[in-house]
């Protein structure tokens, strides 16, 4: 029997609220916009002159009709297995009458996979009414979008820029225990940004790691790695202990180059970054290597690792139970303790224990590299944002209980 968390007021909100206020992004009213449209018909121009937009084409199929071709930025990995299917889309519309405008989404390979989001302001977002989408086949989607005369944002998901990234940190790093730091540059040379959590810089205390944004679609992972965070130093009771006895290191966005251009999956090299943790050929991968050398070289320790995804559902891939951990079991107990306190209507989750695959991705390279529990944090697409938000401060707060308990009578 499971205790229900929640708050009456939370369940409230998750039933009834779809708004979405996406994490820290400066409010902007959009005005008309004044750059050439993409495409036009008599009622609405199409544009994707911002940051995260992709369309690949746009055709006019009536007065009140367009069709948007979306393709990925490489159809194959460098194996030549075809890319994920995260058919990742994003445009803007500005109405110039008012009216129904029916956009296709024709997926290139690829399938519809995100629920249509709609915003006026690029800040606050809901998903699109369902009954505006028509699943005409798995490769073509159509919406329907009235017009009011307001210029609005659809996006695959809520967009969450580097930007967006960057103000997150620069808050938390003013508390006098955070330092942000640039540990590298992408193959764009835009800067990859780590904070350092640590209340006694004299004091030998291990370290906790969590990474996020290898995949640029997976914006879920990034609404639940904020609020995780935040939990860790909030500086309640449990927090002033956890760092007292922990130091923290956090990369949110490893893959700036490939969120500002929309890609499906990739980095500006063609590569999926979570499959070169151990080739490191990246830039990207090798900013967080870098950051890695202290352990490497024995200088620090370094007790758990998470990377925060996102997937069709909530899943947490972790070491199987033969798989010998330090401290041991950790994921197991974990997740028991968090499926204790959390209600399966709200969060249900799934661990998925799975031997090392011999993948170059982060969940293996950190436990074959440290011996570690290494985790991949995976949070479902259309999952309610305000039960990603509750249940990783869960999360994070048996981690800390449970890394406390294991670390308690140790030097
Ligand atoms: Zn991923």
């Amino acid at each position: 029997m499971k205790r229900v968390y929640l708050t009456s007021a939370a369940l409230f909100l998750l039933g009834a609220c779809q708004t979405v206020p996406s994490p820290h992004s400066p409010t902007q009213v959009l005005e008309k916009a004044t750059s050439p449209a993409l495409c036009a018909n008599d009622i609405a121009e199409i544009r994707d002159d911002f940051l995260t937009a992709r369309v690949s084409g746009c055709d006019i199929n009536s007065t009140t009709a367009v069709q948007i071709s979306i393709r990925p930025e490489k159809t194959t990995d460098p194996q030549g297995k075809p890319i994920n299917n995260s058919a990742w889309y994003g445009f803007r519309v500005d109405p110039i009458q008012s009216g129904t405008l029916d956009v296709t989404l024709q997926y290139f390979n690829g399938k519809h996979r995100y629920h249509p989001k709609i915003s006026y302001d690029g800040t606050n977002w809901e998903f699109l009414d369902e009954r505006k989408i028509d699943k005409i086949a798995e490769d073509k989607t159509q919406i329907s979008l009235d017009l009011d005369g307001r210029p609005f944002f659809i996006s695959a998901q809520e967009i969450f820029t580097p930007k967006g990234h960057d103000n997150w940190t620069d808050k938390l790093a003013q508390k006098s225990f955070v330092t942000k730091s640039e540990i590298g540059r992408s193959r764009e040379d835009r800067p990859i940004y780590m904070l350092e959590i640590e209340t006694e810089p004299t004091k030998k205390k291990p370290y906790v790691m969590w990474v996020g944004r290898q995949h640029p679609p997976e914006l879920t992972g990034a609404l639940a790695l904020i609020p995780f965070s935040e939990k860790v130093f909030d500086e309640s009771k449990l927090s002033k202990e956890f760092l007292d006895n922990f130091n923290i290191l956090i990369v949110p966005m490893i893959n700036p180059d490939g969120v500002v251009h929309g890609n499906w999956r990739f980095n500006m090299g063609g590569m999926d970054l979570n499959r070169d943790w151990g080739p490191f050929t990246q830039p990207e991968t090798r900013a967080v290597l870098g950051a890695l050398e202290r352990f490497k070289s024995g200088e620090k320790n370094i007790a758990f690792f998470l990377d925060f995804h996102s997937t069709w559902r909530n899943l947490l891939y972790t070491q199987a139970d033969d798989e010998p951990t330090t401290p041991p079991m950790f994921a197991r107990d974990w997740l028991k303790a968090v499926d204790d306190r959390l209600d399966d209507e709200i969060y249900p989750f799934t661990r998925e224990a799975r031997h090392n695959s011999g993948k170059p991705i982060s969940k293996n390279y950190m436990y074959d590299t440290f011996g570690i529990s290494a985790i991949t944090y995976e949070v479902g697409d259309a999952t309610p944002r305000s039960a990603i938000k509750l249940s990783a401060k869960v999360f994070a707060e048996e981690m800390m209980r449970l890394l406390l308990e294991h670390y308690e009578d140790k030097p």
